[in-house]
């Protein structure tokens, strides 16, 4: 039997994350190497740097987006990358992650998809191979360009689906750019094996994600915190057990709520909506998996109960199959049983 405090229980347990973007989870030092590498005298130092990073608006964070992509130019950029974005998941205690990525956000740079995709499957196997963690990627063909475009990008990648791939998602535009459109390329997925899950309920209300979850049979709903605006559609995601990648300081950040006190976690908790705690673009957003649990603490009350059921719920929901879920709660429940 192990007594620790509260925070020390939160650095050290097992976590499971299920909504981070790679594009937007590099570490700080990682970048300012690559900005250095490209000769570019625009940041001095990495405090300076991290500055940049404080965003004045959303206007401001969508800037800041394109602003750091231009820096990544060779495949060994993105396998470095993501090698230490991983390593970091891992130094946080993250046994088992999903995480999204987006190639052709970089095709801009003169870089191919496969290239991408290549070189960001061997920075997860390397990381894997040397660290106390396991990543599936997801592919985000991001709702802006339509769904002829979406279609072309699922069949791009395809070839790379259980090898290294295990899932699509739906990012961007939400409010403009509808998820009925999509309709065609989730079913042609599903059907090649993809699990799927689709940003909703962040930027647009409860209509964008009863059309995820009707319209593209997403398995989890990215975000969905705006779902707490339709009671039926509460009802409805604890009756089929639809979580939910819930980002509480990506959305106080984007200002989907305007405080903390406004943000509907608590409710959705216990009402009983299968809800998981994540990080989105951590770096970007000043926070991680780790200062989640943080927040959900010192905001809210939540401890030890709650962080072994919050764990607990993500790996029940993740991509994994039957007999690695039991694997990894394996390991979460040996955890909790030292802990008094
Ligand atoms: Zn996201």
């Amino acid at each position: 039997m192990v007594k620790k405090n509260i925070q020390e229980i939160i650095r050290c347990m097992p976590k499971v994350e299920l909504h981070l973007h790679l594009e937007g989870a590099f570490t700080f030092e990682f970048l300012f190497g690559l900005i250095k590498k490209n000769n570019d005298n625009e940041v001095k130092s990495i405090d300076e740097l991290k500055q940049k990073f404080i965003f004045k608006d959303f206007q401001h964070f969508v800037e800041m987006w394109f602003w750091k992509n231009k820096f990544f130019r060779t495949a060994e950029d993105f396998e470095e990358s993501t090698y230490q974005t991983i390593k970091n998941l891992s130094s946080q205690n993250v046994i088992y992650a999903e995480v999204f990525f987006s190639p052709w956000d970089f095709e801009p740079n003169g870089l191919k998809v496969e290239t991408i995709a290549e070189a960001t499957i061997s920075g997860i196997r390397r990381a894997e191979s040397e660290f106390p963690i396991n990543c599936g990627l997801i592919v985000d063909i991001v709702r802006n360009h339509g769904s002829a475009t979406a279609m072309n990008r699922l069949n791009q990648i395809t070839p790379y689906l259980n090898k290294g791939i295990i899932g699509l998602g739906l990012g961007g535009n939400e409010r403009d750019f509808p998820a009925y459109d999509f309709k065609e390329v989730f079913r042609v997925a599903k059907k090649r094996g993809f699990k799927l899950t689709a940003h909703a309920g962040e930027a647009a209300g409860p209509e964008s994600v009863w059309s995820a979850i009707l319209d593209l049979e997403a398995e989890r709903i990215g975000h969905g915190v705006r779902v707490i605006e339709d009671q039926q559609l509460i009802d409805y995601l604890i009756g089929k057990k639809i979580p939910l990648e819930v980002c509480i300081t990506s959305n106080i950040k984007t200002k989907v709520f305007s405080s903390l006190h406004k943000h509907p976690f608590p409710d959705l908790f216990k009402k009983g909506v299968n809800v998981t705690i994540n990080s989105d673009d951590p770096p970007m957003f000043g926070s991680n998996i780790t200062e989640e649990f943080d927040l959900i603490y010192n905001e809210w009350g939540y401890s030890d109960k709650e962080f072994q059921q919050l764990t607990t719920t993500a790996v029940d929901v993740s991509f994994l199959s039957n007999g690695d879920k039991k694997k990894l709660l394996e390991v979460v429940n040996t955890f909790w049983e030292k802990i008094v």
